[in-house]
């Protein structure tokens, strides 16, 4: 099977981008692993413009089902290996190989690791990287978060309103982030706070049952029985499939222009996973709108027909290091 543009990811960049194909009247198909990516980790979204308060489900479903309805196809899938054939791209997921004449990366950012030993024993059996979405399987249980920053005081905050008790492990040594947070964080009586602390690992039999921390100025080490460790570490790009054949920058992002081309001709990106400064969902719609007209342009040049814009090279302005 062959395609005119595949789209890699099916949240707020990738679903916009294969909306724009398909309604270019590309044969569009979405290779992702879910739909909704990131967004589907709030239920508060209240600066999408057109909508006073939408969660993150609901707003990328309507995504979804605009980008179906000008005929872009779904692969529930995870792209694994792209390489570039005679001006074509060759996909590989777990189980198949699909051709393109251009392809769009939106595969967006991923939560980091924790990096201790139990963490990959235990993933899905009370090791969690989604408050939102594993919070309410630990009603009336104690559990903790271990991560740094205003996304993981906004896990603590939501969790303590579904379970019994919170224990919020940071390495910082002070609580910092948008003042309502950090107070709203401290007025919470469920929620004990250990700061300048390190996580050392997760123990338990079939599910998590307990974590051994570090208290860093101290060296003291003490054991917390909890049902389930949340990681809120923050969010990597997970470009490894693709390094070597586009520029990545320094933190592992795609580096693109202004028309989302990246630095191999034929593959454009846009989202999260590009090295553009703001991570936003209206940011990654937009990027997902232009990555999909550049990507319409370079296919209709391919195909020997009238595109709105000049050929390729002429526009391609990605500056490498
Ligand atoms: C807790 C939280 C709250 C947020 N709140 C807001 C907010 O209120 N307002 C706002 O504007 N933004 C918010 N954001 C940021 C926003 O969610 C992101 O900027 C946005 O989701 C980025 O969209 P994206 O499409 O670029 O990437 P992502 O959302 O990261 O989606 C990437 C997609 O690619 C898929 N994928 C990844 N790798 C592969 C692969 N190899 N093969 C196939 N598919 C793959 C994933 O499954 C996913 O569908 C929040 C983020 C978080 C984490």
């Amino acid at each position: 099977m062959e395609y005119d543009i595949i789209v890699i990811g099916g949240a707020a960049a990738g679903l916009t981008a294969a909306l724009y194909s398909a309604r270019q009247g590309m044969k569009t198909l979405v290779i992702t692993k879910d739909i909704g990516g990131q967004a589907l980790l709030t239920n508060e979204i209240q600066n999408y413009p057109g909508y006073d308060l939408v969660d993150g489900f609901s707003l990328l479903n309507k995504f979804r089902e605009e980008a179906e309805a000008f005929g872009s196809e779904f692969l529930y899938d995870e792209v694994t290996s792209l390489k570039k054939e005679n001006d074509k791209f060759i996909l590989k997921t777990n189980d198949k190989e699909i051709i393109s004449r251009a392809v769009i990366l939106a595969f967006g950012k991923t939560p980091r690791d924790l990096n201790v030993p139990g963490e990959t024993s235990f993933k899905g059996h009370g090791v969690s990287y989604c408050a939102i979405c594993d919070g309410p399987l630990f009603r009336n249980r104690d559990v903790a978060v271990y991560g740094n920053g205003e996304h993981a005081i906004q896990a603590v905050i939501y969790l303590s309103s579904v379970v019994k008790k919170v224990y919020f492990i940071t390495r910082a040594k002070k609580i910092i982030g948008d003042d309502e947070l950090v107070s709203t964080l401290n007025s919470l009586k469920n929620v004990e706070i250990f700061k300048d602390s390190s996580l050392l690992s997760i123990s338990g039999d079939t599910s998590v049952k307990s974590i051994k921390i570090k208290d860093n100025s101290s060296g003291i080490e003490r054991d917390i029985n909890t049902g389930a460790v949340f990681a809120e570490m923050g969010y990597i790009a997970r470009t490894d499939f693709v390094k070597g054949i586009v520029k990545l920058n320094e933190s592992n992002e795609i580096i693109v222009d202004s028309y989302c081309k990246t630095s191999e001709e034929g593959i454009f990106a846009c989202g999260d996973v590009t090295n553009t400064p703001y991570k936003q969902v209206v940011i990654s719609a937009g990027h997902g709108a232009t990555a999909a007209l550049s990507a319409y342009n370079y296919v209709q040049n391919k195909k020997g027909k009238v595109a709105s814009k000049s050929d390729w090279k002429l526009v391609n302005t990605v500056k490498t290091k």
